[in-house]
This record gives structure tokens, C-alpha cells and sequence, in this order.
């Protein structure tokens, strides 16, 4: 191991775990722009075409050898922490297993290789594994329609409230009805996806047992408002269990529902929004059904659909015909009863998360979909049962679904606070858990750990908690304020990197 002499030496008592210690500067800097690591032949003489683009100066590439870049890259991999890495408790996340089996399948030509501009009588398996996908969802959720292309949650949360304003243009109600309403509690991307489309957004407060009244939210209806949007379970990983009446007071002032299924990975296959009142919801694949999830990389948010909002749906949608799927792909080709508000993203959508979501679904049945729901709410809940003795939670230590919400009041006196316990977690070998989500309780911790930690992952990772918290209640909260000591970066100026970042690379100068 990399001792450092800035890092102080401190007893730790884990397993072992430890922060990564491998400083590495970047390519630029271990390299000599002139070494190379290759041995090219001179190349043959060939008639430049290039004129006056050909290049004047060196390219000052970065010369290393193979060993050297490999080197390089291998330890810079290990700065991040990776789901593959170890336990993952990010709340309001979820999925944190990539079945390889999904990587194998969307890798295989027929889903890999193909182009969106293909024409579409090449690539009838596509179109099948679609319709399939569709299928799967809309039964999972009871719900009868569903438009596949939104590439990500909020993009979907975008889908719905269109399908909501083109049903109110119909109905000759799209300039009266301009309120959106959200609880507290509600994820950033409601509001922001509701004042996008220029409704004007009312918050809705929480009973002190962390769930929305359906009385709080007859009291906001009105001939102005267009739709509620509830997330189930919700941000304090909650079930709203008026859920259904809150649908009833809001259809009765004729307002839609528009659920957010960010969450949906802790009733899949034991509820069906359909059948609780929702007309619109997203499913982020990546967070339900198991396709990678963060670092940028794909999502899929695909929407399903009530009977009052199926026809509205966005092309390009899928039908059957003579029972083979056709793709309806442009508002022209749309047949009687289809009134599509147009199309949302360039092509059809993320293909490659289609066919890692319906992997994962084929491969699992419903009975194992159900399994994976049960399993994350019971290890969400083992957590709670045995963090609840030196944690507080917000509202009373009762069960809750997916994941488990701890505030801050534990800490009151001991000059720790939320984030210093994040930080020296990383010097645990964890990823800190979210922090400060959901705003509606101070200093909130989100632990989820997801059905796909053992037992025994689960005690370690609970060990670890219980030796920062019995740090911090033995009086040693103010040493947690120089976590991590273990990583190769300490504190940040987060805010400081986020306005002034630094993208660009430049030698030093000579
Ligand atoms: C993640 C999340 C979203 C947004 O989904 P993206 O796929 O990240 O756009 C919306 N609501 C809730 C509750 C979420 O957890």
C-alpha cells in the first residue's frame, strides 16, 4: 500500500477495507510527447489531399509503452468505485446488478449491429423484441399503452405531461388547466419537468408520517389544475397508502395522475399502478430492470399510458397487425383513434436498454420479478432493524419499502453531521449512501441497499456505520471532519469545480 506522509495514521478498525491509494496523474504526465511506444514503418510517400488543413505542429501525443498504459489505465479504474466493487447504497437509485446475460444478449448482431434507418422489413426481430418489451410492462403495471422511446426518467416524466396537455387540448381545457401539483418531497425533475412545459407548479405538504393526504390535495384542486404528480413508493421510501383516493379526488376535478415509477423496482409484480388510478408513469429501466445506470450512460424511461391518455401517445409507437408489430412513425401514418402530440427524440429510442430490460425479464419470470421486489424491501428493512438503536428516522421506526431514510437528529451535539459520516465512509471502502435527499428532512441519509446484496455484504456494510456512529458517540465526531483520509482526493470545493471547472489539459510551462 501507498503511504502517504500528509495522511495521518489512524487505528482502523474494519475489515480492511481502505480508500484507494493510488495517486495517478494523467496520460500527458507519465508519458514523453516524444517517446512512442510503437515502431511504425516510414509511410510510403502518398499525395497529400489535405492543402491547407494539413497539419503544421506535433500532435504531442502522449509516448508509453504498453505495460505503461495499461498501468495507467488499470489505476485509474480503481479510483472508481464501481458496482462490481462492493456494496452500493446510493438511495433513490436502485439496481445496482447488470446481469452479464443482458450484456451477452445486446451484444448479439441482430440487436447490436443494426442501424435506425435500416428499413424496417430488415429487422422484424427488432420490432418483435419491442413489442414484447411493451407487453411485459404495460401487464406489469396494468396499464394499456405504453410509448418506449423516452431515453431517461425526466424525459419520460416530459412524455407523460405532453400526453396530459394534448388530452386537455381535446377537451379545450389546454389554457385553463395550467397547475401542476407535487408533494414536498418529490424528485428535482418534477417541478422542473412541469415548469418546462409552462405549468405553474403547487407544492403539496406531507402528514408528519412522511405520505401525502388525499384532504391536502382535494383542498389545491381546482378548474385549474391539470395533474398531480406522486411518486410511489415516494422519496422517504414510503408506500402512499391513499394512493387510490388521491386518484379518485383527482380524476373527480378533472385532473390526470401522472405517477413517477422511479421507484417501482419495490412493488413490481405485487401492484399495479394501473389498477391504483395512475394514467401516465415512467419506468426508468435502469433503475427497475437492471440496465446500467449513471456515469452518463443510457437510460430508458419508457411511459405507459391510461385509456384516457393512450391515443395521444407520442410516435414513434408500435400496433399490431394481423398480430405482427408495425411502427407507426410519423403523425401522418397515425389511424383512426390516434392523435399522437408528436415525437420526442430523433429515431426510435435506446435499443440497447430495450433488449438488456427484456433480458432481464425473460430470465427472471414474473415470480422472479416479484422475488427481486420482496428481497430489496427486506434488505432495506434489515437495514433500518439494525441501524434504528443509534439512528434516527424521520418518521418513527417503522417498516418502510425499498429503502431507508435516517435524518439527522441523532447527531445533534456531537459536532458530526450527515456529510462527515458520508466521507468517512469512503474511508470504509462504501460509497456514501445520498445525502440531504429527499429536502423535506434534515440532514437525510437514503440507504438502499437492493435485492441483490447477501447477508452477509449487508453486515458488513452495517458494521461499518455502527463503528462511525460509535466514533462519533464516544466523542470522536470532530475527527470525522478530515474524511477521507484514505482517498487519494480529501475534502472537495465542490461548488468551487462545478462553477470553474477545469477541462482542458495544458503542459507546464517550460
Ligand atoms: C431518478 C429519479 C427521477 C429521474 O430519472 P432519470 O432517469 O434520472 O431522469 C425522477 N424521480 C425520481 C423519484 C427518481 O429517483
Amino acid at each position: 500500500m501507498l503511504t502517504r506522509p500528509d495522511v495521518p495514521a489512524t487505528a482502523m478498525e474494519g475489515p480492511g477495507h481502505r480508500g484507494l491509494n493510488l495517486e495517478e496523474p494523467l496520460l500527458f504526465e507519465v508519458g514523453h510527447v516524444d517517446a512512442t511506444g510503437v515502431d511504425l514503418p516510414k509511410p510510403p510517400a502518398v499525395n497529400d489531399r489535405l492543402g491547407k488543413f494539413a497539419r503544421k505542429s506535433s500532435l504531442d501525443l502522449a509516448g508509453l509503452s504498453e505495460p505503461e498504459t495499461m498501468r495507467h489505465y488499470v489505476r485509474l479504474s480503481r479510483q472508481n468505485y464501481a458496482i462490481d466493487m462492493n456494496t452500493y447504497p446510493l438511495g433513490s437509485c436502485t439496481m445496482k446488478h447488470n446481469p452479464r446475460l443482458n450484456e451477452k444478449i445486446a451484444r448479439l448482431p441482430g440487436f447490436g449491429d443494426i442501424h435506425p434507418l435500416q428499413p424496417l422489413n430488415t429487422v422484424p426481430g427488432a420490432l418483435e423484441m419491442m413489442e414484447q418489451l411493451g407487453s411485459w410492462l404495460m401487464q406489469l403495471t396494468g396499464m394499456n399503452a405504453i410509448s418506449l422511446s423516452p431515453k431517461a426518467g425526466a424525459h419520460g416524466e416530459l412524455c407523460g405531461l405532453m400526453a396530459i396537455k394534448a388530452a386537455l387540448r381535446a377537451r379545450g381545457q389546454a389554457e385553463q388547466r395550467t397547475v401542476v401539483l407535487a408533494p414536498a418531497s418529490a424528485h428535482g425533475t418534477n417541478p422542473a419537468t412541469a415548469a418546462l412545459l409552462g405549468f405553474k407548479v403547487e407544492t403539496i405538504p406531507a402528514r408528519p408520517d412522511g405520505t401525502v393526504d388525499p384532504a391536502d390535495v382535494k383542498a389545491k384542486l381546482g378548474p385549474e389544475v391539470a395533474a398531480i404528480m406522486l411518486t410511489n413508493p415516494n422519496t422517504c421510501g414510503l408506500f402512499e397508502r391513499d394512493i387510490v383516493a388521491i386518484a379518485e379526488v383527482v380524476h373527480a376535478a378533472g385532473a390526470y395522475f401522472y405517477c413517477d415509477g422511479a421507484n417501482l423496482n419495490a412493488i413490481l409484480g405485487r401492484a399495479k399502478p394501473g389498477a391504483l388510478g395512475v394514467d401516465a408513469m415512467h419506468i426508468n429501466l435502469h433503475k427497475t430492470l437492471s440496465t446500467p445506470h449513471g456515469g452518463g450512460g443510457p437510460g430508458s424511461g419508457p411511459v405507459v399510458l391510461s385509456d384516457a391518455l393512450a391515443r395521444f401517445a407520442p410516435t414513434p409507437f408500435l400496433k399490431l397487425e394481423d398480430n405482427r408489430p408495425i411502427l407507426v412513425e410519423d403523425v401522418s401514418q397515425a389511424g383512426i383513434g390516434e392523435e399522437p402530440f408528436g415525437r420526442l427524440t430523433a429515431f426510435h429510442g435506446q435499443m440497447g436498454m430495450w433488449v438488456r430490460a427484456l433480458t432481464y425479464l425473460l430470465s427472471h419470470g414474473v415470480d422472479g420479478v416479484r422475488q427481486a421486489s420482496e428481497d430489496a424491501v427486506l434488505n432495506a428493512n434489515y437495514v433500518r432493524a439494525r441501524l434504528s438503536d443509534l439512528m434516527t428516522q424521520p418518521f418513527g421506526d417503522k417498516p418502510c419499502m425499498h429503502e431507508v431514510l435516517f435524518d439527522d437528529r441523532f447527531l445533534e451535539g456531537t459536532g458530526a453531521t450527515t456529510l462527515d459520516i458520508a466521507k468517512a465512509l469512503i474511508d470504509e471502502g462504501y460509497h456514501p449512501m445520498t445525502v440531504y435527499f429527499p429536502l423535506v428532512v434534515h440532514g437525510a441519509m437514503l440507504i438502499e441497499p437492493t435485492e441483490s446484496e447477501s447477508k452477509e455484504s449487508l453486515d458488513l456494510f452495517i458494521d461499518a456505520m455502527r463503528r462511525i456512529i460509535g466514533r462519533i458517540k464516544d466523542g470522536g465526531g470532530a475527527a470525522l471532519k478530515e474524511a477521507p483520509l484514505h482517498a487519494p482526493r480529501r475534502r472537495l470545493d465542490e461548488t468551487r469545480a462545478a462553477r470553474e471547472p477545469k477541462l482542458r489539459w495544458k503542459p507546464a510551462a517550460a
